[in-house]
């Protein structure tokens, strides 16, 4: 077989598919599937063959996987460089001086990982690149006329993350495709609004042809910084993340972002009886004590103290005690927009310091307090219960250890407190959940799903540029900082969202674009000077010579095994060359997703229908 000319520019582009002998590459399947495999993708990506783990979040990709990941970066690569993005390559291994600069060595913390040279000079290896192509592009551009700008890699990242698990779900070492654009203006033509749009109709269509399943939800930033910001969920019930949708708006967002609609509020109604103190020693939940008092979650305070950070709080207020109902879970980031000043979890031992009975607060800790704000959720700011239509039963902290209270009465015992805005303010504090209203459409309801993070998107703004002084010279000569956008793809995550999205009981089920190989050709006989070899190397030729990938299963063992192993690394096409239909002149085609309908097709269309497959 001749190789095609290479003498013009569209056929030295066009290339011929692969050929790859099963004998001759590594496929280690086997039955046993990881002890600590919390996920179906995981437990089938080993035992298929395509990842092997070498340390706690650490992974070597084998062939099969390899292949899947230079698919998907293919794929990556198109929508990228169509959307104007160009590809460069930043190094793994990174000063520490560039991440105190702007603060995130601390930001990051323990995620971080860092190594000292033989001279003692520290590193970081990277998790982002932020720093990096901000000081490259301070040397390089300096001019609004050499912006907007998108730059991105595909690049292995480090992350010592508290507890990597999932396989490549959660890794300490794994593979992003990371971007970063540059903006003159935040919007208008060539700003950031318009480089945004462009990166989440890329991402939309890199994961439309990944064949993913998939939600864009609003998202906090986090430490990267900055203001708007989506993700990309992949939607499965193995997913970390949980996201809420409103069915009929179309809003859908993390729950770490999610807003709730308008609800109902009053301090008003009578007490339920006096206030009455219970003694409540070793319950260290809200549900133990909930069971010994005879009261539901839902009809007790929750107060969690926050301590103000920075010095952007009003004159004297350091603490911020947040309160929701028992059953419901504080939302920091809510928190802190409700405050309007940056907060954090306040440190227990210095809580305690200031008066406050951690794992025993109530609101009334705020009384007498003119260092404290207290957010109070319109949930748990109730004088009557809007189920029963009667008073308000409420169970709260007694404000010292192993104590709580019943009948705890807001008019009554917070008084006056409760009409002073500087006090006390009621607002959206806690995460979202389903079946609470829709913060779009006041008739709809939340509902929830869960999902896998493959990709998110961020308006920087000017956290970088400001911290590392890159600044360019607008229209009137005036320097200004410069205006950024930031994005990542889990690349090697995306390859295992695709097989916890597309899988049975017997194995992985590709989506075409992403699978490792087009078609795998299945000669019942291995015997290499056979019929059977001889025809399955005949068809393997037209494949490849039609751009199609093929592996052929050139092991001499039993149909059964070699069946059973087809289903599980997944290949979306099998040709299965037996003694019988070849007397036919036939081979047997049979799609991995619907493994039961094998058709009879003759030698000479088996390859078309495998291309048109
Ligand atoms: P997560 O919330 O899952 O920890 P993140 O928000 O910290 O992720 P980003 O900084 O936004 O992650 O990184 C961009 C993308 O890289 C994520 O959307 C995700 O797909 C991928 N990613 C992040 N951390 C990991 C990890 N430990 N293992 C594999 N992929 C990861
Ligand atoms: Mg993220």
């Amino acid at each position: 077989m001749t190789d095609a000319p290479t003498d013009t520019l569209s056929a030295a582009r066009a290339g011929r598919g692969d050929l790859v002998r099963w004998t001759r590459t590594l496929i280690p399947t086997s039955k046993e599937a990881p002890a600590d495999a919390e996920a179906v993708s995981h437990r089938l990506l080993v035992r298929a063959g395509y990842i092997r783990r070498v340390g706690a979040g650490i992974y070597d990709y084998l062939p099969l996987a390899w292949r899947v990941l230079t698919r998907l970066c293919r794929i990556v690569r198109e929508e990228m460089n169509a959307a104007g993005a160009s590809e460069m390559l930043m190094p793994a291994l990174e000063p520490l001086e560039f991440f105190k600069e702007t603060g995130r060595d601390a930001e990051y913390g323990d995620n971080l990982f860092r190594l000292t040279d033989r001279h003692g000079r520290v590193c970081a290896l990277a998790p982002t690149h932020e720093e990096i192509i901000t000081d490259l592009m301070k040397a390089a551009v300096s001019s609004y006329r050499q912006l907007p700008l998108n730059l991105y890699q595909i690049q292995t990242k480090y992350r010592d993350e508290f507890r990597p698990r999932s396989g490549l779900l959660r890794g300490r070492e794994f593979i992003m495709k990371d971007a970063y654009s540059f903006h003159l203006t935040p919007d208008g033509p060539g700003g950031l609004g318009e480089g945004y749009e462009a990166m989440r109709r890329a991402y939309t269509n890199i994961f439309t042809r990944c064949g993913l399943d998939f939600t864009v939800v609003e998202a906090q930033s986090g430490p990267i910084g900055g203001s708007a910001s989506h993700e990309f969920m992949v939607n499965c019930d193995a997913g970390e993340d949980l996201i809420l949708r409103c069915p009929t708006s179309g809003y859908a967002a993390n729950v770490e972002k999610c807003e709730i609609g308008d609800r109902a509020w009053s301090f008003d109604g009578e007490p339920t009886g006096e206030l009455e103190q219970v003694h409540t020693p070793n319950m260290p939940s809200i549900e133990e004590v909930g069971k010994y008092l005879k009261v539901k979650p839902r009809n007790m305070l929750k107060t969690v103290v926050f301590r103000a950070a920075g010095d952007a709080s009003p004159a004297g207020v350091r603490w911020v005690l947040a309160v929701v109902r028992g059953d419901h879970d504080v939302n920091e980031g809510k928190v802190k927009d409700a405050a309007g000043f940056p907060v954090a979890l306040a440190n227990e031992a210095e809580a305690r310091a200031a008066g406050f009975a951690i794992g025993y607060v109530s609101p009334r800790s705020a009384l007498g307090r003119s260092d404290c704000l207290l957010l109070v959720d319109p949930d748990a700011a109730r004088g009557m219960d809007p189920e029963k239509d009667k008073p308000m039963f409420w169970a709260a902290g007694a404000d010292e250890p192993d104590h709580h209270v019943k009948h705890f009465n807001w008019r009554r015992e917070m008084g006056k407190v409760l009409d002073n805005p500087g006090s006390v303010k009621v607002a959206d504090v806690r995460n979202a959940q389903a079946g609470d209203p829709s913060p779009r459409d006041p008739s709809a309801r939340l509902e929830e799903g869960r999902g896998i993070e493959v990709g998110h998107i961020f308006q920087l703004g000017t956290k970088y540029s400001e911290a590392m002084g890159f600044t360019v010279l607008d229209p009137d000569q005036r320097r200004r900082p410069v205006i950024m956008g930031c994005y990542g793809i889990g690349v090697s995550r995306t390859l295992q969202a695709c097989v916890e999205m597309s899988h049975d009981d017997d194995g992985i089920v590709w989506p075409a674009a992403v699978a490792p190989f087009d078609v795998l050709i299945t000669p019942i006989s291995a015997d290499e000077a056979g019929d059977q070899m001889r025809a399955a190397l005949r068809l393997a030729d037209e494949l490849t010579t039609a751009g199609l990938d093929v592996l052929i299963d050139d092991r001499d063992e039993r149909p059964g095994v070699k069946f059973k192993d087809a289903d599980l690394i997944g290949v979306p096409v099998r040709l299965t060359v037996g003694a019988k239909a070849l007397a036919e002149g036939c081979v047997e085609f049979t799609r991995r997703a619907r493994a039961r309908d094998a058709e009879r097709v003759p030698l000479d269309q088996a390859a078309a229908r495998c291309a048109s497959a």
